[in-house]
């Protein structure tokens, strides 16, 4: 069935995925990357959490199945000793029945090592340590062999009532033996001596041969001293071999009585090898029963789970990596085929419509999409008529504003080349005309009464006046032109002031006034670059429009040097007639004058402050004024120091 899909997979979907490299997909590239992150990261912690759980439970089940056996071996052996010294007490109940050293207590004797392989040299002592015979099945004992056994353990334990087991030891032929001895009751219910056997413990072979469990387990059983006892290979109990250095044996003689604490516990085994190996302790005998498994053998389980978990884990990487592929690409497809049809039609081909039908949220998305370049096709198809339409428009429109535009050019042309004629050829009449007044009224042209010489005069003044409104317009025509330049050179303000002030120095009466001149300037007031005849012919004609503008009072000129803002400040203020409030925005306007009967008496054309004003910019500074009706004008300059 998996194969099944993942066939399916491979045939219908690959191509597409091919068609798509991953590295242009941003949605599928991210979402192949995520799925598989999580999917890989949970299957990963599935697979994981099942094999170290299997895992556990493998090396749970040995220990359990190593600690069992190792019991089960541990009270077989007990009881097969048990079994013997029963026999054995049994035989010593019968001897008691017959003297000491009796034919009878000899025939039980060899009765007991005749019926019993195991037991050898079965002797009687007496209650003074004599023995009083001695059989057995390898030998015959003559009776100068019979020996003074009241030194030994044997004699001494049973004696005193107590039943005897000696520790493992070998005999010539390197079997392990024990030495059984149990007390001799008499009729009068005491002890009259001691019965006394060896027993072969080669029999506890066949029992530990028999252990076997997993794939290599297998037993052996040590003594208190870790004496190995017995052995499935009995070459090796010939040797003689103490295991205490073993790591089961180790921990059976730490904890001699109680049972394996740390069942299938990894350590050192036979042959030096690493094992899994459990204890189990004999009880009353002090031995111990020792099982061990080679490690590799153990847990070849778990290898062989390990080899399972990764083959899991890559099939389902691998299947779960086709899946979220397929599934991306189904998701994708449409979007791409979305993104197909919004550049075709993003190309100019408003025709196009796209056709997805997955049946979902992207299909809609779809007919909404053709629905829009639908409409778009219409407003396209009226859009450009309607631009058509306007651009006409606009052409119009255009044309007219650029006829207009010439006109306007060629009608300010005209007038500039007009003012500019104008006043050229009206300057050069009118300097001849001053030239003979004046030599007519300084009497050069023959005598001169009073009354022509006063009517002389006013001529000359009413000249002066044409001349510099001639020239003037001439100035205002070369600003509009763009032709005037700055030519900035050292001032010395203070000497620039004292000239500017001596040429005011003219006896005012003659003007009918009765003004004053108040000048106020620092001697210290530096030098400073800037175009001396712009600054000289600013100030001087708002000097000129504060004595004209004031009938009585003063006129002031004060200069002062702000090191603060590094300028130059320069007021020219006056107790004239003074400028309505709302005139003040407009009096810098070319041809502005304030309208009324007043200062229309004054003469003037209304290009002085324009100049001011256009000179005060062209030398980096601003000009500013306050003025009240009646009382009197403040015009401040600001230039840079
Ligand atoms: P005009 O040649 O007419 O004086 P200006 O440009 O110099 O032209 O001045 C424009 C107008 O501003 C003047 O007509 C006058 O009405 C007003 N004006 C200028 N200076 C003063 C002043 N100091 N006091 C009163 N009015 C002034």
């Amino acid at each position: 069935m998996a194969d099944e899909v993942i066939r399916v997979l491979v045939m219908s979907d690959w191509k597409k995925i091919a068609r798509f490299p991953l590295r242009r997909g941003g949605i599928r590239r991210r979402l192949l990357m995520w799925g598989l992150s999580f999917f890989g990261i949970a299957l990963t912690a599935v697979v994981m959490a099942g094999y170290s759980y299997t895992v556990r439970q493998i090396k749970r089940d040995a220990a359990e199945l190593q600690a069992e056996i190792a019991s089960v071996t541990a009270d077989r052996i007990h009881n097969f000793v048990r079994r013997k010294i029963e026999r054995f007490s049994d035989m010593a109940a019968a001897a008691s029945l017959y003297p000491l050293g009796s034919k009878e207590q000899q025939l039980l004797a060899a009765l007991l090592a005749k019926n019993d392989g195991s037991f050898t040299d079965v002797s009687i002592i007496d209650a003074r340590g004599m023995e009083g015979l001695k059989v057995s099945d390898r030998r015959v004992y003559f009776p100068s062999d019979l020996s003074d056994q009241s030194k030994s353990a044997k004699f001494n334990n049973g004696i005193k009532g107590e039943n005897y087991i000696s520790r493992v030891y070998t005999s010539d032929k390197s079997q392990p033996y024990v030495t059984l001895a149990i007390p001799l009751w008499g009729s009068a219910q005491s002890i009259v001596g001691v019965v006394s056997a060896e027993a072969d413990l080669s029999f506890l072979w066949e029992v530990i041969e028999k252990i076997h469990f997993g794939t290599a387990g297998y037993a052996y059983l040590v003594d208190e001293h870790g004496n190995l006892i017995a052995h499935k290979d009995p070459l090796l109990v010939l040797k003689k071999m103490n295991l205490r250095q073993l790591d089961g044996v180790q921990k059976f003689l730490r904890n001699p009585t109680r049972s394996d604490p740390s069942p299938a516990h990894k350590g050192r085994g036979l042959m030096d090898r690493p094992v899994l190996s459990t204890y189990a302790p004999v009880p009353e005998l002090g031995w111990a029963v020792i099982l061990e498994e080679p490690l590799d053998a153990a847990l070849a389980n778990v290898e062989t789970l390990k080899r399972y978990a990764l083959v899991l884990l890559a099939i389902g990487l691998f299947v779960g990596a086709a899946v979220i592929a397929w599934v991306s690409s189904k998701m994708t497809g449409p979007i791409r085929e979305l993104h197909e049809g919004a550049k075709i039609i993003g190309s100019g081909n408003l025709d196009y419509r796209v056709n997805i039908e997955t049946g979902d949220e992207i299909e809609w998305l779809g007919q909404e999409f053709n629905k829009m370049a639908a409409e778009l096709d219409v407003s396209y198809a009226t859009l450009e008529q309607k631009v058509k339409d306007k651009t006409g428009e606009l052409e119009k429109a255009n044309s007219q504003l650029q006829q207009a535009n010439c006109s306007l050019l060629m009608a300010n042309k005209t007038k500039d080349e007009f003012l500019g004629v104008m006043s050229h050829e009206l300057r050069t009449p009118l300097n001849v005309i001053m030239g003979y007044t004046g030599m007519m009224k300084d009497g050069m042209l023959g005598e001169v009464n009073p009354k022509q010489e006063e009517a002389l005069q006013k001529v000359v003044n009413r000249s002066e006046d044409l001349l510099r409104m001639i020239t003037e317009i001439m100035q205002a025509t070369s600003i509009e032109a763009g032709a005037v330049t700055v030519e900035s050179r050292d001032v010395n303000l203070v000497s620039f002031l004292d000239d500017l002030r001596s040429s005011y120095e003219l006896p005012l009466g003659q003007l009918n006034k009765d003004l004053t001149f108040k000048w106020d300037y620092s001697p210290d007031i530096p030098t400073i670059r800037t175009d001396r005849e712009k600054l000289k012919h600013t100030l001087q004609n708002l000097i000129n429009n504060a004595v004209k503008f004031t009938d009585r009072g003063y006129v002031s000129i004060s200069a002062r040097y702000v090191p603060e803002t590094k300028v130059v400040k320069f007021k020219v203020a006056d107790t004239g007639i003074g400028i309505q409030e709302e005139m003040l925005p407009s009096i810098f306007e070319i041809f502005r004058q304030v309208d009324s009967s007043e200062t229309r008496n004054h003469g003037g054309v209304g290009i002085g402050l324009y100049i001011v004003k256009k000179y005060t910019e062209i030398l980096g500074g601003n000009i500013q004024v306050e003025s009240e009706v009646g009382k009197g004008s403040v015009f401040s300059v600001t230039i840079p120091g």
